[in-house]
């Protein structure tokens, strides 16, 4: 099935990483949102976002201007009906993700393909309260879009042969490269991410480590590019607690706990780089940690 017309709903640090990425391979893109100021934060992030891909010499000054204006915002849900594809990238809760489809579905053409980028709910949960689970998948693209290569594809269960190879065909255009994954709670990435990343914040909860020698301990120790309270703070304390809480119900395992301390940094909203603060405090010229 060709895909040309792609409706993004929520545009916060995933919706406009989303919209940049389709935007420059060519698609024309519609992102909505309940709040005008996202949407407005969103087209200046990707404007921002662009222009750096121009600085570094990736991209040249026209291809910009064309990738912004192939992109439209709307405060209206119901404007996405033609769309050929619907990638959801709203807040982590399955209850509004739910909403959305309801409202949307409508709208929409019978051939519009739906799809998720839910970092751990149930696609073929979600997949079953819409008219086409056949047509339903998890596309779950990883932060920041526009520089991260992987894309996960889940299959949920009833998702069918043509919905994939579409979706697999629609990767290869942003040039980026899929992963399969079943469907079961947070797939693969996160999976495996959110465990560590919540080992983190239980090293730091236990007084072992302090923000500081946690993230030079994996950075130096361990060779990876960002601390895992960084990381965590890079995704969002919201997101990060919401994955663990889906691991802990959907696998019925006590090792996906969620740690105290993270739940007590999101019910403070110190959700990381997005509020400004979170196990860093981002306010002043360089980042400070908050213990
Ligand atoms: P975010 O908080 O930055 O943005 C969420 C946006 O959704 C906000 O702008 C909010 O106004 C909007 N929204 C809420 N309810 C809505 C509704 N009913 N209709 C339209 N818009 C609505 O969150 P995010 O980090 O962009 O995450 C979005 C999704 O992407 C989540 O499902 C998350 O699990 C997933 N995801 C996040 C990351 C990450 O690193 N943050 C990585 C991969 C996937």
């Amino acid at each position: 099935m060709e895909i040309r017309q792609v409706g993004v709903v929520g545009a916060g640090q995933m919706g406009n990483g989303i919209a940049h990425v389709f935007a420059l391979a060519g698609y024309d893109v519609l992102l909505t949102d309940i709040s005008q100021t996202s949407l407005d934060k969103a087209l200046s992030t990707i404007d921002r976002n662009l222009e750096r891909q121009v600085q570094r010499g990736k991209i040249g000054a026209e291809v910009k201007a064309a990738a912004l204006a192939r992109i439209r915002t709307t405060l209206k849900l119901a404007d996405l009906g033609p769309s050929d594809l619907i990638i959801e990238a709203a807040t982590e809760r399955e209850t509004v993700k739910q909403a959305i489809f309801e409202d949307l579905l409508p709208h929409l053409k019978p051939t519009t393909i739906l799809t998720s980028n839910t970092s751990s709910i149930s696609i073929t949960r979600l997949a079953s309260r819409t008219d086409r689970p056949e047509k339903f998948m998890g596309f779950h693209f990883m932060n920041p879009v526009p520089v991260m290569q992987l894309v996960e594809l889940i299959r949920g269960i009833a998702t069918d042969r043509e919905t994939y190879q579409t979706l697999l065909g629609v990767v290869n255009t942003l040039g980026k490269t899929a992963a399969s994954a079943e469907d079961f709670p947070a797939f693969i990435v996160n999976r495996i991410l959110m465990p560590m990343i919540n080992e983190a914040v239980y090293t730091l909860y236990e007084g072992v480590g302090s923000v500081k020698s946690i993230d030079e301990s994996l950075k130096l120790g361990a060779n990876h590019p960002m601390g895992p309270l960084e990381l965590a703070d890079f995704i969002g304390l919201d997101t990060c607690l919401a994955i663990m809480n889906v691991l802990h119900e959907g696998l019925a395992d006590t090792k996906y706990r969620p740690c105290p301390l993270l739940v007590k940094y999101v019910e403070a909203g110190w959700l990381g780089r997005k509020t400004q603060r979170g196990f860093y405090d981002y306010r002043g010229e360089t980042p400070v940690p908050t213990r």
